[in-house]
């Protein structure tokens, strides 16, 4: 790993560096955080000291040859932003070292880097094993869109290596995806497993990383081929814009890089730049976000309103001691079920104040969803119970607001559901 000294050097820009030079630091001595902070920004002439936006759709040449040795690859360099562009190869540089990975792509959603992949490694005929438990709009783009190009998927259980091994048809399935933790329901694969057994049939194996960020959890470093990310959720960890990428190898991000260049999804560099800021707290972020989830699911696991706490950090959880021995921390999706149904479940998100009532995940504020009714109330009845997502589930994405008021603010909705707390509640508040 090396690291750029942040020292000015223009010819460094005009060289379009593959590395980064280290002046006066030992390759060993750089840490995550010093890579997030730093890693990746070579200074223009300017010597601007932060890292710079470049709103440049297209780059300029010294004289017709150098134009046509930029577009023949004979020299390296910016030609279009569609292509590469300087902002966005900070974002990449720093997420690839991030990641311990070779490479990465910038794409302009998380959607955009699996339909990436998918278009980079699938072609009609092939087969791809999927775990159930992914986003669910992962599931239409392999369900709906890649079948329409002759490619067919097989849905699985995520901790059930068993069913990822029957579902292989030898020479045809290409792919293997999934998500680790899953989201709502916190299901835990083993990574180590899954890409042995890849490996062993010649699969290639993409995680969405998206939940625990490399801040957490490095897939690479368990054999899996590309890690993804949905750069929206916490990696910008504001909520402000959309993003994506994938990692992994200079060979297999050739082939990403090719698809993203001729197709189109390439990220804007004002994302990039949001996201290149992101990246600078994302340990401290995650940390924090992980350690009041871990409060919060305690806190419900005895709240008498609350039938069931999805969250791998307690030691309940099925999948707790592989995700102890995968991840640094347990992320900052807390999900469970109320004791009532739906209606219960309506009652806890109404009586919330400050909570944000949303879809979206990786948030510095904290944000409430109702799985049945949203981000899965397309699915048949019979599919939201085989995906486990029952009528009486919440999912919180557990923000960096002070602890107590988080608490608070689900405690209103929950104490209501016990008639004796309510009464308790009302006392006090009278
Ligand atoms: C949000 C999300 C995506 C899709 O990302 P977009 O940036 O919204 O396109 C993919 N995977 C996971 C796990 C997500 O949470």
């Amino acid at each position: 790993m090396t690291i750029s000294s942040g020292r000015t050097n223009a010819e460094n820009v005009e060289q379009y560096p593959e590395s980064n030079p280290v002046m006066g630091m030992e390759e060993d001595a750089v840490h995550f955080d010093t890579i997030a902070v730093r890693h990746g920004h070579h200074k223009t002439a300017e010597g601007e000291h932060s890292e710079p936006l470049f709103l440049s759709s297209s780059f300029v040449y010294q004289s017709a040859a150098d134009a046509a040795a930029h577009f023949s690859g004979a020299v390296k360099g910016n030609i279009y932003s569609r292509f590469t562009n300087p902002t966005v190869r900070i974002f990449e540089q720093r997420l690839a070292e991030l990641e311990g990975g070779e490479r990465c792509v910038a794409t302009a959603s998380g959607m955009a880097a699996i339909l990436a992949v998918a278009l980079a490694f699938l072609k009609a005929g092939d087969h791809v094993v999927c775990s159930r438990a992914v986003f669910g709009t992962t599931t239409s783009l392999f369900e709906k869109y890649l079948q329409k190009f002759g490619v067919q998927t097989t849905f699985v259980t995520l901790s059930a290596l068993d069913e990822w091994k029957e579902a292989i048809q030898p020479g045809v399935t290409r792919l293997f995806f999934c998500e680790t933790p899953s989201n709502p329901l916190a299901e835990i694969a083993d990574m180590a497993a899954l890409s042995a057994l890849a490996k062993a049939n010649n699969i290639l194996f993409a995680v969405d990383n998206c939940a625990c960020t490399p801040a957490l959890q490095k897939p690479l470093a368990y054999g899996v081929d590309l890690v993804i990310h949905s750069a929206t959720k916490y990696l910008d960890g504001q909520g402000r814009a959309l993003g994506g990428a994938v990692v992994g190898s200079h060979a297999l991000l050739e082939e990403v890089y090719g698809v993203v260049r001729t197709c189109g999804p390439s990220l804007s560099p004002f994302n990039a730049w949001l996201f290149i800021k992101g990246l600078e707290t994302l340990r401290l972020r995650m940390e924090a976000h992980s350690a009041s989830a871990l409060t919060l699911a305690q806190w419900l696991s005895v709240h008498p309103a609350v039938e069931r706490v999805y969250y791998a950090g307690l030691p309940e959880h099925p999948g707790h001691a592989l995700a102890a021995r995968q991840q640094k921390a347990f992320g900052g999706l807390v999900s469970f079920v109320v004791k009532g149904g739906k209606d219960a479940a309506w009652a806890v998100i109404d009586q919330t104040r400050m909570i944000s009532i949303t879809g979206n995940l990786g948030d510095t504020k904290s944000t409430i969803t109702h799985p049945a009714t949203t981000t899965h109330g397309r699915l048949s009845e019979q599919a939201k119970r085989e995906a486990g997502i029952e009528d009486g589930l919440l999912r919180v994405s557990v923000g960096l607001e002070d602890y107590q008021d988080i608490q608070k603010d689900l405690a209103r909705g929950l104490d209501s559901l016990i008639p004796a707390l309510a009464a308790k509640t009302e006392c006090v508040s009278t």
